[in-house]
Formats: C-alpha cells, sequence, structure tokens
C-alpha cells in the first residue's frame, strides 16, 4: 500500500511572495521562519492580513471599516440590552492651513499627535477610529450622558492644550470641533443614521464657532420614521399578540 502525503489548498510558497513581503515592511507581525512551521507562518501573516486590513496605517488607529463594524454590534447591543452608547465625531479645525502653511508631512505629525491624545482619554473598551481625512470618531459602549460629555470635552481640552512638535524649529496647536450622539435606546437603528446624528452636531460645533461640543442628548424622541419600521419588525412576525403591544409602543415613539 502506498502512502500519500496530504496536499495544502494553500500554497504556501506563493503566500510568501509579495503580499507577505509586503506585510513585513509595513511593520507587522514578527512571522517566524517558513522552515520553523508552515502552520505558525501561514497563522502570522493571516494575523497580520486581518491587522492591516482594519488599521489605517497612519495613525495605527481603527479604519472606518472596523470603525462601521464597531458601530453595527453597538447598535445591536443597545438594542437589546437599552444601555447608553454614545457616538463622537471629531473634525480638527482649519486642518487645511496647517497643510498649507507647513506642508503635508507636517500634517501628517499633527494627524497621529492628535490620534495619539484622544486614544490616551477614552477607556479600554472605546473604540478609537480614523473616520477618514482630518476626522476621528470614538464608540463608547455603556456610556452615560453626564460620562460622555465629560469625556469629549476632555479630549477637546487635551488636544487644544497639545504641542506637536513637527521639527526642531516648529510645533504646532490645533483645535478641534466635536458632534456626538447617543444610541436609540431599545431601537435597532442603522449605522447611518447615527453617524447622520452626530455629523449634525459637529456641523452645530463647527457653526458655532469650532473648538466646541455639541451633542444630542435626545434619545428616544428623535427615533426617524425609518428606525421605527425596525422597531420590534422580527418581533410582530412572530405573533398576533405582539402586534398589539408594538402598537402601544409606537404611540409612544410618535
Ligand atoms: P474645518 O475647520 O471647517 O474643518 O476646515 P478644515 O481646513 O479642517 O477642513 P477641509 O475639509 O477644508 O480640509 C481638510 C484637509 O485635510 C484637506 C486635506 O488635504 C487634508 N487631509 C486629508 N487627509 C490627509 C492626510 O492623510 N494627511 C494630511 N497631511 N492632510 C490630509
Ligand atoms: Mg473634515
Ligand atoms: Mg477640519
Amino acid at each position: 500500500m502506498t502512502s500519500v502525503a496530504p496536499t495544502s489548498p494553500i500554497d504556501l510558497n506563493a503566500l510568501r511572495l509579495n503580499d507577505a513581503r509586503a506585510l513585513l515592511d509595513h511593520g507587522g507581525a514578527q512571522l517566524p521562519a517558513p522552515e520553523a512551521g508552515s502552520l505558525a507562518y501561514l497563522q502570522g501573516i493571516i494575523d497580520g492580513l486581518c491587522e492591516l486590513s482594519l488599521r489605517d496605517p497612519l495613525t495605527g488607529l481603527a479604519n472606518q471599516r472596523h470603525f462601521r463594524a464597531v458601530l453595527a454590534r453597538e447598535i445591536e447591543i443597545v438594542a437589546r440590552s437599552g444601555n447608553s452608547a454614545l457616538l463622537l465625531m471629531l473634525d480638527i479645525d482649519h486642518f487645511k492651513q496647517v497643510n498649507d502653511t507647513h506642508g503635508h508631512l507636517a500634517g501628517d505629525k499633527v494627524l497621529q499627535a492628535v490620534a495619539r491624545c484622544i486614544s490616551a482619554c477614552v477607556r479600554p473598551q472605546d473604540t478609537v477610529a480614523r473616520y477618514g481625512g482630518e476626522e476621528f470618531a470614538i464608540v463608547m459602549p455603556d456610556c452615560q450622558a453626564a460620562y460622555g460629555e465629560a469625556v469629549a470635552e476632555r479630549i477637546r481640552q487635551s488636544v487644544a492644550a497639545l504641542t506637536i512638535v513637527v521639527s526642531p524649529v516648529l510645533s504646532l496647536q490645533v483645535t478641534a470641533s466635536f458632534g456626538g450622539a447617543f444610541a436609540p435606546m431599545w431601537v435597532r437603528s442603522t449605522t447611518d443614521l447615527w453617524i447622520e446624528r452626530a455629523d449634525t452636531q459637529l456641523y452645530l460645533a463647527k457653526a458655532q464657532g469650532r473648538n466646541r461640543v455639541c451633542i444630542d442628548h435626545q434619545q428616544v424622541i428623535s427615533v426617524s420614521a425609518e428606525e421605527k419600521s425596525l422597531l420590534f419588525s422580527s418581533l410582530a412576525l412572530v405573533d398576533g399578540a405582539w402586534r398589539d403591544g408594538l402598537d402601544s409602543s409606537m404611540q409612544r415613539f410618535s
């Protein structure tokens, strides 16, 4: 009887080429040599690629894809538990001037410094993301109104107090504007609606003069028609008895 060597569906030799090199060049996971064990090597590549797909390369924060996944998960948690969760969006004020006056590299250093500053102000369970450009997002689970407001204010002050050393002869200071919105409790909202609420507040903060925090405290009253249609939608299908309860719940939200 002849034994057949097990074949791998993945060509490890191919994997070791460009993608893996790019991963290593990026300063990702420290991979063991291929000879030390193909499985560990492969796992290292997978872990590294996962990391790359979730992080913003400039700041090391969560990227927008990761942020949206966290937000969607938080919506599910809030819908089930009724816990209070806050989404904060913040945008650096007059950032274009930094680039225009001091160059793009100086702008990049400012983005990195602000990212570090935000991360130092939040709890381990909070997610800080680079939403895009000079805009950041913070998802704060289990966050009561007073706490959320205090943290937003603390981040605002910390950013404004930063002295960002760009070169031996140049240090910069920036401010940021903040918009926040709590997830509507007991309602399965959408990521877009939640972001839109926070963005509206951010727009207000800019319009009111920048370097300030505006937070939407309306949690139930501001439930939109779209959210109402999502409210209890799966339960409504289960049993006619639920429908009576749904009707009275809807009245409370209208
Ligand atoms: P406002 O106070 O209204 O927010 O004004 P602003 O100048 O901050 O906003 P604007 O949208 O006009 O400019 C944002 C700038 O951010 C423009 C763009 O070039 C810059 N930017 C976006 N991404 C990056 C990046 O990765 N690095 C650097 N250095 N600049 C970036
Ligand atoms: Mg912006
Ligand atoms: Mg800006």
